[in-house]
């Protein structure tokens, strides 16, 4: 069974998908590390980020793996390499969606994105889970917020991490990655036709969790 969770940065996707995978016993898989993880790598190439040629050259020579860490947490492994923490600095946030909206590179993932259902089931969230990579999957649900929630909560991790950003930074950051990634013409952020739809602006993460829990209870 697929369970394809999309949305925009900090509707609360990956702490809701790791939950719900743990809940359900089925694989999770942050795709987004995977966008990550390449643009990690063209960083430190110091590939000039608008040679596409260059980056798709990069891109066919890397190999990126997600293994299961310990408890709910995920490992991401650049050529072997674990890469878990760096791929979430901020310089690897704001650069990625230059390598996410390069069509060549986009078909590439989805290709490995699509292996991981091959054996399991798969709690998978990204930006186009429902809409290209499993359009068939079971449930697709497009979880969304209020773009000052989806910051405060993007704030709060920052400083867990001891990063202190001001909050109109944020916002700012926010509005401009989910307008790339709507606006792209390969796998825009978009909500499936079929996904169920769920404001997590003034819910809870249990909330959410019971909330997707139910629909997909109903639908077995
Ligand atoms: O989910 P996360 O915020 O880590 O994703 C980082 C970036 O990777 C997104 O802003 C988007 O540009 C890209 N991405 C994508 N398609 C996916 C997952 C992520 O284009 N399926």
């Amino acid at each position: 069974m697929i369970i394809a969770i999309d949305g925009p940065a900090g509707a609360g996707k990956s702490t809701i998908s790791k939950l719900l995978a743990e809940k359900l016993g089925f694989l999770y898989v942050d795709t987004g590390a995977m966008y990550r993880a390449l643009t990690l790598k063209v960083i430190r190439l110091k590939a000039d980020f608008k040679d596409i040629e260059k980056l798709i050259e990069i891109s066919t020579s890397t190999e990126i793996r997600l293994k299961k860490g310990e408890s709910r947490s995920t490992i991401v492994l650049l050529d072997g390499e674990d890469v878990t923490i760096p791929i979430r600095k901020p310089e690897v946030t704001n650069a990625v969606f230059r390598v996410a909206a390069i069509y060549p590179i986009r078909s590439r993932m989805v290709k490995f994105q699509r292996e991981y259902a091959n054996n399991d089931s798969i709690v998978m969230e990204g930006r186009d889970i429902g809409t290209v990579v499993f359009p068939q999957a079971r449930k697709k649900f497009y979880l969304d917020a209020k773009t000052l929630v989806r910051a405060k909560r993007r704030k709060l991790e920052l400083e867990k991490k001891g990063i202190e950003i001001n909050i109109e930074d944020i916002v700012e950051q926010i509005e401009a990655r989910d307008m790339r990634d709507k606006t792209r013409d390969c796998g825009p952020l978009k909500q499936a036709e079929d996904a169920v739809y769920i404001d997590t602006s003034l819910m809870n993460i249990q909330e959410v969790v019971s909330c997707l829990l139910s629909h997909i209870k109903h639908e077995k």
